[in-house]
């Protein structure tokens, strides 16, 4: 294929997506923005940003105890928003969707209440050799405290999960399966459906970080069969500092509360408390209220999209990229696996991923450069980090030619 056909892409209009974005909109360094960093946080539509000014205008109030107009609007936009969540992600109840500060607070949750209540010593955690630190460290923290161990998985040089390993390493001490839907550093779609299965068939439970997926299909934890799914607000188009934690009823339900303080509690008393039911159990202290609408708007907004020509012109945009990069002398691709979202991590030869960076920006190309979190991985493949060019729905060939003639200026200049 030449590059003009790869170009080509879909009829997906992502000019027209552009518009939806103000922040897009400006020059760094003297350059128009190219924002290629998706997978560290992607950009906010006026939709969302425009949900939260209103919040904050016309409806402020804290939610659930106000006998006023304005709790009563801000409780039924936050309940609203829990709604769209559930329905985004086919959970079969709202409650099981609960609202935490981000992926890693919804892993750290489930680690601490499920892990401290049901691991014992000689337990075994598997995660993938590829995870985000979030889905590493608080298995560990766990796992020091009760005796159990946190093994790796297996992962090939192509970034891709190693399954006959995995299966392997499947016996009746395996409690826990850990996986990221896909991996951050690298973009591979790992095959969590099977993982989960599999986890269930030897009797383990099987969580899935959601964080790097959420934006680029539509996810259904009931077809996954998994027990938890967590995910990040802000990685699809919503707010920081929010996330997301889907459990299996039952287990919620099991589970002791992770935090205590208002709202976590039915009754309160010195001869003993007793908590909320679901999801407010989970949800102790004010909530993130704004966030949480503005969570709404997104998902309004991801809904309103044409899903599948977004994921058909992100996997246009990656293929075109990957082409000019076989294309381009002394680069070289790390993580090359047969099934990617729009994530393309590298290396140019003689030069350290920051220096690449800062020489891009000064461009006006934003990209993530570094471990990405993902420091085993790294290590396993015997480098310091990669240059991380992450694409979106917002994102053009035009983008992508001024990544490579950045890219060529910073091979001149190095
Ligand atoms: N897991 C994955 C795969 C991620 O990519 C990230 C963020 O980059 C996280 C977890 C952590 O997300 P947050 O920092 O929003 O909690």
């Amino acid at each position: 294929m030449t590059d003009l056909a790869l170009k080509t892409g879909t009829a997906f209009d992502a000019e027209r997506v552009r518009l939806d974005f103000p922040i897009l909109n400006q020059e760094v360094n003297g350059h128009p923005l190219v924002y290629l960093d998706n997978a560290a946080t992607t950009q906010k539509p006026k939709a969302v940003i425009q949900a939260i000014v209103d919040y904050y205008q016309q409806d402020n109030s804290n939610v659930h105890r106000g006998a006023h107009a304005l709790a009563e609007r801000a409780t039924e936009k936050f309940e609203a928003a829990r709604n769209k969540v559930a329905r985004f992600i086919n959970s079969p109840d709202a409650c099981q969707v609960i609202w935490t500060r981000g992926t890693t607070e919804s892993i750290n949750l489930v680690a601490a209440s499920w892990g401290r209540a049901n691991l014992q010593k000689g337990d075994r955690i598997l995660v993938s050799a590829m995870e985000h630190h979030s889905n590493i460290v608080p298995w560990q923290m766990v796992a020091a405290e009760v005796g159990a161990t946190v093994e790796a998985i297996p992962v090939d040089g192509t970034g891709t999960i190693d399954m006959q390993a995995f299966e392997q390493m499947l016996d009746e001490r395996v409690r826990m399966v850990a996986c990221g839907h896909v991996s951050n550093a690298f973009g591979s779609i790992n095959p969590v459906a099977d993982i989960v299965k599999l986890a269930h068939d030897h009797g383990a439970l099987c969580l899935v970080d959601g964080a790097q997926a959420i934006s680029h299909w539509a996810v259904d934890v009931q077809a996954l069969d998994c027990d938890f799914y967590v995910f990040s607000a802000h990685k699809l188009f919503g707010p920081t500092g929010l996330g997301v934690l889907y459990g299996r009823r039952e287990l919620l339900e099991s589970m002791s509360p992770y935090q205590g303080g208002g709202e976590m509690i039915e009754s309160v008393s010195f001869d003993g408390t007793t908590y909320n039911q679901l999801p407010y159990k989970f949800e102790a202290g004010t909530p993130d209220i704004a966030s949480v609408i503005g969570m709404g708007a997104a998902v309004d907004y991801v809904e309103a999209l044409d899903r599948e020509g977004a994921a058909a012109h992100e996997d246009a945009l990656l293929a075109y990229a990957q082409k000019r990069a076989l294309d381009t002398p002394g680069m070289k691709l790390v993580g090359t696996a047969r099934n990617k979202v729009a994530v393309m991590s590298f290396l140019l030869e003689g030069a350290h991923p920051h220096d690449v960076g800062m020489l891009l920006d000064q461009q006006g190309v934003a990209v993530r450069t570094g471990n990405h979190c993902a420091q085993p991985i790294m290590d396993q493949f015997g480098i310091p980090g990669t240059i991380r060019a992450s694409f979106s729905i917002y994102n053009t060939f035009a983008d992508v030619d001024r990544l490579f003639e950045a890219l060529a200026k910073v091979r001149q200049f190095l």
